[in-house]
């Protein structure tokens, strides 16, 4: 059974099993997606309105799943962005009418929330239980804003495919460049994340 937006206790349960535990990010990011959400006026992410929905994560913390568990969104449907912003925001884009909010969650909280539980040892624990109490306004910061997503960047199948001229293989949805007129996947032009042992690929730029 899908969990309604409204039920809080239910979309928290589900997300700490699909994250594999029960913290303060999963409590975060739940009302973090169900605020986005709401915001956005997306009523049923995972049913009606399922294809009506782009996710950008600005965070790769537990959080991150919880947006995932609550959305329904995710990097393989390309519905889920991940921006490698190290903040613990998010922004939420209806596609069929543009609106979009980003939610922020407020550097203030983790103070407030250390204050709420002082009985509380462990401060993950009481970071848990004060987020589960804590108002929206407490939590999170809400700006509206406007996204520009490319059709190379939206669910369906691949717009184009274009044979790296350096490593032979095959770049999708446009995420090649061209450098002196060839055609280059992104690590051949400008450097990859690894290094293959026998320097065949990724490295061999000539
Ligand atoms: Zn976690
Ligand atoms: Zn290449």
């Amino acid at each position: 059974m899908i969990a309604k937006l409204s039920d809080f206790d239910h979309l928290l349960e589900e997300s700490a099993r699909i994250h594999g535990h029960l913290c303060p990010g999963q409590v975060l990011g739940v009302k973090m997606s169900i605020l986005g959400l709401k915001e956005a006026g997306i009523e049923d992410p995972k049913g009606k309105d399922r294809k009506n929905i782009i996710v950008f994560v600005e965070m790769d913390r537990c959080a991150t799943d919880a947006v995932q568990s609550v959305t329904g969104c995710s990097l393989g449907h390309r519905t889920m962005k991940f921006m490698d912003y190290g903040k613990m925001a998010a922004t939420f884009v209806n596609l069929k009418t543009g609106k979009a909010v980003r939610v922020l969650a407020k550097e203030e909280s983790r103070k407030t929330a250390k204050n709420l539980f002082p009985a509380i040892e462990n401060k993950y624990a009481a970071q848990l239980e004060a987020y589960k109490v804590m108002s929206y306004d407490e939590l999170f910061e809400v700006s509206d804003v406007k996204v520009a997503i490319n059709p190379e960047d939206l669910p369906g199948r691949p717009l184009t495919r274009v044979r790296c001229e350096a490593c032979g293989e095959q770049v999708q949805d446009m995420r090649e460049v061209h450098v002196e007129g060839r055609a280059l996947c992104r690590p051949c032009a400008s450097g990859g994340y690894c290094e293959f042992f026998h320097g065949e690929r990724y490295a061999k730029k000539a």
